[in-house]
């Protein structure tokens, strides 16, 4: 392995499509832990998971809400499965302005798989741990990553936005102030 490179491991969910039964408890699971107040509402147009169905052929694709996006593609696939043409809108897991997938029926703004984030923080994501067929499992991977490589602007800015959220502007503030100190020191 290249000396700058180090191993990093990272978690995700993995999806097996020939175990999916279309039951929607993962919907379900996922639009109760994001209601606030957390479990106050079942409502699976709130899920940041859609099962895309197809009863007659025992078709079921869970998928998971990706970016919004602010424009619509141009050019669009049609996929035929086992006998049944299917848009490519139906597999993309981003919210954008051609379709109402994967908006919050309320407010209209786009919702994302957050990974169930939350402090302290879940063994499982919720869709995991309803799952029980295992269609949807939680997987450990290691990847390679480059310990010279500084972090972009965008993925600085994504990394304090979810530390305020998690922790409080302030205790924010305060700990890069003193994070700022020590380097000059
Ligand atoms: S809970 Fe599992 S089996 Fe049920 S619809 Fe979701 S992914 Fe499919
Ligand atoms: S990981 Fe959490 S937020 Fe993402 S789809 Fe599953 S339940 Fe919803």
């Amino acid at each position: 392995m290249n000396a700058s490179l180090s191993a990093k491991i990272v978690k995700e969910i993995r999806v097996d499509i020939d175990k999916c039964t279309g039951c929607r408890a993962c919907e379900m699971a996922c639009s109760a832990f994001h209601a606030i107040p957390r479990y106050s509402s079942v409502n699976p147009s709130k899920a940041r998971i859609r099962v895309v169905s197809d009863e007659l052929n025992d078709e079921y694709v869970p998928i998971r809400a990706g970016d919004y996006t602010p424009s619509e593609c141009n050019g669009r696939h049609i996929y035929t499965i086992a006998g049944k043409q299917y848009s490519e809108c139906s597999f993309c897991g981003a919210s954008c302005p051609s379709r109402d997938y994967f908006v919050e029926p309320d407010s209209g703004l786009p919702l994302k798989c957050d990974m169930c984030e939350c402090v302290p923080p879940l063994e499982e994501p919720m869709c995991v741990q309803v799952c029980g067929t295992d269609a949807l499992t939680y997987v450990e991977r290691e990847v390679e990553r480059d310990a010279k490589r500084q972090p972009t602007r965008g993925e600085m800015e994504e990394g304090i936005e979810s530390l305020v959220k998690k922790y409080g502007m302030q205790a924010v503030m305060k700990t890069l102030a003193q994070m700022s100190k020590g380097a000059k020191s």
